[in-house]
């Protein structure tokens, strides 16, 4: 029986009170009472260093004006929770963004940064309507826009893609190292779910495109968030079935081999292995742990 992962931005479910997106009443006064994370154009946010770590430094929204576009991340510790987009005009211990600093806040930190990221990098990328090209204005609290041209409604895209650790029933896993990554630098195999397919298919496809392998028993051990620029990576693990040489067919893996798990617990042949704050981390070293097969 497989297990599942816990990754490290999914470890807290914010309470969004997706409720409360349409009342603009409500709104105003959350507004109001509420609190706010500034985030740059590249994603960084304010950070107060404590004897616990880094936290999420919030500002109150008193020094903002009214009608800031703005999205309702949603309720925590009782207070409504708000991001805009800004410029490091606030005082903060540093300035950091999700990949650097994800990993080292709290389960709940975590959480609200990956939401913020994620709902201001579609609005970022997604000014103009289209269908027309006119702008577009916030709707639903931040949570859709909608065209000032034509009326038409756009919601947040995620973009699916598969991540996942190829076995052999034993003792020995396939890793490949992208052809941007520096030399000794592997992973677990990845590629996003084309339109039309199953993220099974997607799997079972991306794995043969990039090693020439055909594998059985694809399973789900969950999945993460990862707004760069958009993702939700969908975790698996799958056992290869047939041949298990290694053909790379496909021009974005420089190399890939099979690793034993003694090899990778001894870095042999690896220099680096992903980090925790990436759902490969948790797939790879539950694996190796046991706790996935
Ligand atoms: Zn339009």
């Amino acid at each position: 029986m497989t297990g599942l992962v816990s990754p490290t931005l999914g470890r807290f479910d914010v309470d969004r009170a997706a409720e409360r997106r349409s009342d603009d009443a409500w709104l105003a006064q959350a507004w109001a009472d509420g609190r706010v994370l500034v985030l740059t154009e590249k994603g960084e946010a304010p950070i107060a260093e404590g004897k616990d770590g880094p936290s999420l430094q919030w500002r109150d929204t008193s020094g903002y004006a009214d009608d800031i576009e703005r999205v309702f991340l949603g309720i925590y510790e009782d207070k409504p929770t708000f991001v805009i987009g800004g410029k490091r005009d606030i005082k903060a211990d540093g300035w950091m963004d999700l990949r650097a600093v994800g990993e080292e806040l709290s389960p709940e930190h975590a959480a609200l940064l990956v939401e913020a990221v994620a709902i201001t990098r579609w609005h970022d990328s997604h000014r103009a309507c289209p269908r027309c090209g006119a702008p577009t204005e916030y709707v639903e609290a931040g949570w859709s826009t909608q065209c000032t041209n034509d009326g038409s409604r756009h919601f947040p895209r995620t973009d699916p893609a598969v991540i996942m650790l190829v076995h052999d029933g034993a003792d020995r896993c396939v890793l490949g190292r992208n052809e941007a990554w520096p030399e000794g630098r592997f992973s677990v195999l990845a590629g996003f779910v084309e339109p039309g397919e199953t993220a099974e298919q997607a799997v079972r496809r991306e794995i043969h495109e990039e090693v020439g392998l055909r594998v059985t028993d694809v399973q789900y051990v969950g999945s993460q968030p990862w707004p760069f620029p958009a993702s939700i990576m969908l975790g698996f693990i799958a056992r290869v079935e047939g041949s298990e040489e290694i053909v790379r067919n496909d021009g974005e893996i420089a190399e890939a081999a099979w690793f034993t798990k003694d090899e990778l617990r001894e870095s042999k042949g690896i220099k680096v292995l992903p980090t925790p704050i990436s759902i490969a981390h948790h797939i790879i070293y539950g694996w190796l742990d046991g706790e996935l097969s």
